[in-house]
């Protein structure tokens, strides 16, 4: 069988080849070994480019360090586990683990055609350590991400998929879930005029443990001696859901509750409010808002106060 060579950057096929070099690629581990390949790798002398290149090989990633099966789990871990402990797994760089991701992501994309969404998810995933960060448009019906790009969490960033997805198939957006800050919603607004806007619930409840974070640092700061101690290093127990939390850490939490009533309150109203979303009735809902609402009327619970004065700003998104 005769293999045609195809340059590495512009695809053209070329007659003969210019050189071969040995170059080592990663694969798929072995059980805890990594593996590598050894493999003769043609250059060509490009007519297109003009310079001597790499032929393209299809089993292999663009810079032709990894195979594509290797990029692919690399790939779908991230799905599920952070970067760093990816890297740290497969001993590899933090922003190798990121390029190495991107085979996965385009192909997922590719695979998922041209979609025609009604209902979509926008998040923000950020990289390098939250120096930058990128737009995920997901497909609620599918469950499928469909888009990512942009750059900062911004108006223009979230534009360019509407941009991408065309004028027509915006307008076929019924439904659009967002955090609650302002460069999405304005972007979908501008863009998509038939879609409802909904805060989801994660994003909703999200600020509300950061409020009982600041109730906890402030009773620190107001409280001394003994029950002062009972908050020091609490913050976890109190954070976290109950059903998470060790027979240890559940008893620690009681002595602490028990004995401030400010964050006991404010710890009972964080677990309660999820229960807004039981409601299938928006009558019911508000109803259920406006009584949380005045559990701490006189608790002087100031990040509450700020937490129900947003929720108020967003409601129409979050009755949804
Ligand atoms: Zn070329």
């Amino acid at each position: 069988m005769v293999k045609k060579t195809a340059c590495g950057v512009c695809g053209r096929v070329q007659s003969g080849w210019y050189d071969r070099r040995l170059r080592r690629v990663r694969a798929l581990p072995c059980g805890a070994w990594r593996i590598y390949l050894e493999l003769e790798v043609r250059r060509v002398l490009c007519r297109s480019c003009r310079r001597v290149k790499r032929e393209r090989l299809e089993f292999l990633t663009d810079n032709a360090l990894y195979t594509k099966r290797f990029a692919y789990s690399v790939g779908r871990r991230c799905r599920h586990s952070p970067v760093k402990e990816v890297a740290e797994e497969l001993h590899l760089g933090g922003d190798s683990v990121k390029e190495l991701d991107k085979p996965y992501m385009r192909a997922q994309l590719a695979q998922a055609g041209t979609p025609a969404p009604k209902v979509i998810g926008i998040d923000e995933i950020s990289l390098r350590r939250r120096h930058t960060s990128r737009s995920v448009v997901s497909d609620l019906s599918r469950g499928q991400p469909i888009w990512f790009g942009g750059e900062a969490r911004s108006e223009a960033s979230l534009s360019q998929f509407f941009e991408w997805l065309g004028e027509q198939k915006s307008r076929g957006l019924r439904l659009a879930g967002m955090d609650m800050g302002k460069p999405f919603r304005n972007a979908t607004q501008q863009h998509g005029p038939n879609a409802a806007i909904l805060f989801d619930k994660f994003h909703v409840v999200r600020p509300l443990g950061a409020a009982l974070d600041q109730v906890r640092k402030s009773e620190y700061a107001r409280l001394a001696g003994q029950e002062r101690r009972f908050i020091k290093g609490q913050k976890y127990a109190l954070l976290s859901r109950r059903e998470n939390l060790t027979l240890e850490g559940r008893q620690a939490l009681r002595t602490l509750l028990a004995a401030n009533k400010r964050l006991n309150t404010a710890s009972l109203l964080k677990e309660s409010f999820g229960q807004l979303w039981s409601y299938e009735r928006e009558g019911w809902a508000r109803r259920f808002f406006d009584n949380w609402r005045a559990a701490f009327k006189w608790q002087r619970l100031k990040p509450y106060e700020k937490f129900a004065e947003m929720i108020e700003r967003h409601w129409d998104g979050i009755a949804a």
